[in-house]
């Protein structure tokens, strides 16, 4: 069985046993990739159960080193959540509700440490939010049954999917392998669930004796970033002024896009020099906001999406459709939890011939092919950890299709530089641009980085930002300053030639990836 069945088991087969738990001391809801207090359903349950039996609610959080080496966390996406926890911790204290934050080393003791803080506080009721990566999924089932030993009623929640994996079967019964018709399923599901969409209150304020109660909690500082994760010191700076953190930032931004971009955004999200998308990645990442909340905001815009979320004006309605993306990943993690496990969604693609060198590896990291438009994306990520959608398919095709180096290496620089790592989408959107993944792009579709220059940046403004030695070169030519006569300028100023012949390296990948079709 599927991890994530496998949980949905263990909670449905406890179900009749954990109802008949009565309240303890306090309940206890257990943050992790969902730092924020609105809109959050397993924090909510909490509160109402907390309320309800008149008794405190108390939060923790863990900061796991482990966890961060195995999920490939980078320490700019660490920092963020901490940046986020701090605020996470100062509006539940105007609540009266204390947050137990510490670091546990071994990634194995977390479920321990949760029950074990749960006995201590005498609570009976813990909640969290399921978190779809393998790992999590078994850990979590794991919990529902020994804290039900322990006579606690162990809760885990979907929050993190708009549409929770799962819900959506295709005619003959099975998982959708292709966006298009999921997305329509996913329309269609939530016009019949309305409250899907439903916002769920933030926490109730503790009664005033928690304060006391739990005066140790309150005290405790935030943990630090393990030592592998700190910024040094400008870059945390830089992070700090380019995503300031938490919900209400978080809240802001989305309200900010609604009212001044989405409308234009139809036309202008390829366009990486515009600034044009949300940019609200980070914030869905580290669970700062809730897609719920973004699909809400973005379906009041027009009464047209009252009853269907594909019939609005296009900016929403295509912006809505990207946001579905995202819990269209997630639907295929739990469905098919391998590709968790570096493994390629299509078996038969680990059979690919993949070239090893280091030196094309670097000069694809650093931003210094010879392709100004992948150089440029690169050196985007590499200075502010966010990478413009388009770029990222430009570079992720780049990467495995001329240069023919193992997707799996980008995938993995990608989340070790990122602040809105994502596994499922990150995972999704190499799986795409490499053509080993659901619903990819087919083989045989090479982008051209030329080509995609010349019409998503085409007055060379993205270019020019992000290659400093490319400023001085003018018109078309900034596409390809060696082929287009301006190869003297960029060499004065440094910047190399290409590294690969495009047409070269294309043949060689479409050999490469038909070898493997036809064996298979
Ligand atoms: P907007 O255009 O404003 O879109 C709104 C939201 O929709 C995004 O914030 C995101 O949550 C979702 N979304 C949009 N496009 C996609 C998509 N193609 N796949 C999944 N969700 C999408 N996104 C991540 O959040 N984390 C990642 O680690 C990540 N890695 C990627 C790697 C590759 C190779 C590719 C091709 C895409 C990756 N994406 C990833 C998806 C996408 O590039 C980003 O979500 C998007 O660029 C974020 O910018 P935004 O918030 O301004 O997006």
């Amino acid at each position: 069985p599927r991890p994530m069945a496998q949980l949905n088991a263990a909670l449905s087969s406890t179900a009749a046993k954990r109802a008949e738990i009565k309240p303890g001391k306090c309940v206890v809801h257990w943050f992790k990739r969902d730092l924020r207090l609105h809109d959050n359903r397993a924090l909510a349950l909490a509160s109402n159960m907390a309320h309800k039996a008149g008794i405190p609610l108390v939060c923790m959080f863990f900061v796991s080193p482990q966890d961060y080496e195995a999920h490939v966390v980078s320490p700019r996406k660490v920092d963020f959540e901490l940046r986020s926890l701090a605020i996470v911790k100062a509006d539940l204290e105007e609540l009266g509700i204390p947050l137990y934050t510490t670091t546990i080393e071994d990634r194995t003791l977390v479920p321990k440490h949760v029950m074990e803080k749960a006995k201590a506080w005498g609570a009976k009721h813990v909640t969290c939010n399921i978190e779809y990566e393998v790992d999590e999924l078994r850990r979590e089932t794991k919990l529902v049954q020994s804290c039900l030993k322990e006579g606690i009623d162990f809760n885990a929640l979907h929050d993190d999917a708009v549409v929770p994996p799962g819900a959506l079967k295709s005619g003959s019964g099975s998982q959708y392998a292709v966006y298009t018709p999921w997305y329509k399923s996913w329309a269609k599901h939530l016009a019949a669930h309305p409250h899907l969409l439903a916002a769920s209150d933030p926490p109730a304020p503790n009664p005033a004796e928690a304060k006391e109660i739990f005066r140790e909690i309150f005290a405790l500082p935030l943990p630090e970033a393990p030592l592998n994760k700190i910024l040094a010191k400008d870059e945390k700076e830089r992070m700090a002024s380019l995503y300031p953190a938490g919900e209400h930032e978080a809240v802001a931004r989305l309200e900010r896009f609604v009212e001044e971009r989405i409308s234009k955004y139809k036309d202008t999200r390829d366009l990486p020099a515009l600034h044009n998308t949300s940019i609200l990645s980070i914030h869905f990442s580290a669970g700062t906001l809730s897609a719920r909340a973004a699909v809400r905001l973005a379906q009041a815009s027009s009464p047209k999406f009252k009853t269907d979320l594909t019939a609005g004006p296009q900016g929403p309605t295509v912006w809505i459709s990207e946001v579905a993306w995202r819990d269209f990943y997630k639907h295929v993690l739990c469905h098919w939890p391998y590709v968790c496990m570096s493994k390629a969604f299509k078996p038969s693609t680990s059979l690919i011939k993949w070239d090893y060198n280091p030196k094309l590896f670097a000069a694809w990291r650093e931003g210094r092919t010879g392709f100004p438009f992948v150089d440029a994306a690169m050196r985007q990520l590499a200075h502010t950890g966010w990478m413009h959608n388009r770029a990222r398919m430009v570079v992720a095709s780049f990467l495995a299709k001329d240069l023919l180096l193992d997707w799996r290496l980008g995938e993995r620089y990608f989340m070790l530089q990122l602040v809105d790592g994502d596994f499922g989408s990150n995972n999704g959107g190499w799986g795409f641009s490499a053509s080993v993944g659901v619903d990819p792009q087919p083989y045989f579709r090479i982008f051209n980085p030329l080509l995609q220059s010349e019409k998503f940046d085409a007055d060379g403004s993205y270019i020019r930002k992000w290659v400093p030695e490319l400023a001085g070169v003018e018109g078309k030519a900034i596409h390809d300053p060696y082929g287009r006569g301006a190869g003297a300028k960029a060499k004065k100023a440094g910047y190399p030639p290409p590294c690969v012949v495009h047409k070269e390296m294309r043949e060689k990948a479409l050999q490469r990836y038909k070898d493997v079709l036809k064996a298979n």
